[in-house]
């Protein structure tokens, strides 16, 4: 369907970013590292090509944005959005983020061509989605879309950010001063959409090429300490032990089968810490984290009851304590039903639906706009490793499928 040309094309800007890294043997891509910076500049080579203004936010987000020339002002126009991350995670595979910034480029590319679009078009390429630099996932997002207060970001951040000003500039690209221009995104858009590689298997298994992503599914997290006796492992009889990682041990075994029972959701225990963590001493207290995501709040809501119930049932039953602290309750988050609609009708009806198991920018972002994402497949669902692969003719499609949104809708 698509020339041999186009698909290498567009191939060769995704290998041509995984070749910015900040190591040569892997893809390193992290924010503020000389490879981010070097893949901005490219980016905004690519932007300019297609006629786009670009700029840099506080935090270190580039936006390229298109004025068709039959607009003549902003003003009373809509401004239709897309984006998606550029930062990676340390040894990532070429794909994650990158894939739907390289889209993004397409339809910037196709509305360039066209000139006709009745919109500003703007592209995202966000930093710091994965949280790979300060463990803060989707920073780049929040920070546009104003979900995180300028005083819960680290100093050091801005900092690092603002280094960069100079070297923007030289670069002819406006760099804003970090926490000078938080939450520029809120009521900017009349819709954004972000195009993803799905990370998981479902799509590729059923041998689908795109997919609408109703929504992102809601995490529950907590942490469940159990508390038990400290003792000498040799002189303490076995029917005398209050051992706490042995409660650990059967909550863990607990929740994956009570996991694997589950339609829609998964259960995840992915830290455990246990003291003294020795070899001649009976544990005393181990610590062990419990994250749900399904999506369905009320099902969520079950599962969180039958945990704690469960957690309490095996303290007992050790003669132990339990103490069990929610660390976050986020709720399932649907995407715009008329975005979906519309994206359904311009790729003739022919899409599937799925939901994302993962954050994505486009989360932050669909609570200051209507929004909506497209996934592709990921080649055996495997993802943050270099074996990820996503198909080119799989992404130009779901960019030929945008832009026609765009056109028919604005
Ligand atoms: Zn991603």
């Amino acid at each position: 369907m698509y020339s041999k040309e186009k698909i290498l094309a567009f191939e060769e800007q995704i290998q041509y970013i995984a070749s910015l890294s900040e190591n040569p043997s892997n893809i390193t891509r992290r924010t503020y590292s000389e490879a981010w910076f070097s893949s901005l500049i490219y980016l905004s080579q690519k932007m300019k090509m297609y006629g786009m203004n670009v700029r840099v936010d506080g935090i270190g987000n580039l936006i390229g944005t298109y004025y068709p020339p039959s607009l003549k002002s902003e003003d009373d126009v809509a401004v239709v959005g897309m984006g998606s991350h550029i930062d990676s995670v340390v040894d990532a595979g070429a794909f994650d983020g990158v894939a739907g910034v390289v889209a993004a480029l397409d339809v910037a590319r196709q509305i360039y061509e066209d000139g006709n679009l009745k919109a500003v078009f703007e592209v995202v390429a966000f930093a710091e989605e994965e949280g790979s630099r300060f463990g803060i996932g989707c920073l780049g997002s929040r920070y546009a879309t104003g979900d995180i207060l300028s005083q819960d970001i680290p100093p050091e951040i801005y900092l690092m950010s603002n280094s960069f000003n100079q070297r923007f500039q030289n670069n002819n690209i406006i760099k804003n001063n970090a926490s000078e221009d938080i939450g520029w995104m809120k009521d900017r858009y009349s819709s954004f959409l972000e195009i993803h590689i799905e990370q998981g298997p479902i799509l590729y298994e059923k041998s689908q090429t795109c997919a609408l992503v109703s929504g992102v599914v809601g995490i529950h997290r907590m942490e469940i300490a159990f508390l038990g006796q400290a003792n000498h492992a040799g002189t303490t009889q076995m029917r005398r032990r209050r051992d706490s990682l042995v409660m650990a041990s059967e909550f863990i075994c607990g929740c994956w089968d009570y996991g694997q029972n589950q339609k829609n959701q998964v259960i995840t225990n992915g830290k455990l810490i246990n003291f003294p963590n020795e070899f001649n001493v009976v544990s005393g207290k181990s610590e062990v984290s419990v994250e749900i995501r399904g999506d369905d709040d009320d099902l969520l809501e079950q599962t969180v009851c039958h945990i704690r119930r469960f957690a309490k049932e095996i303290a007992k039953k050790y003669a132990g304590e339990v103490l069990i602290e929610t660390l976050e309750q986020i709720p399932v988050r649907s995407f715009d039903k008329n975005l979906l609609k519309g994206l359904d009708i311009s790729s003739g009806g022919s899409l599937p639906k799925c939901m994302s198991w993962a954050d994505h920018d486009t989360k932050f972002v669909s609570y200051v706009a209507p929004a909506a994402m497209l996934f592709v497949p990921s080649k055996d669902g495997i993802s943050h490793n270099p074996l990820e692969m996503s198909e080119a003719s799989d992404l130009l499609k779901a960019s030929e499928i945008v832009f026609r949104f765009f056109k028919e809708r604005n």
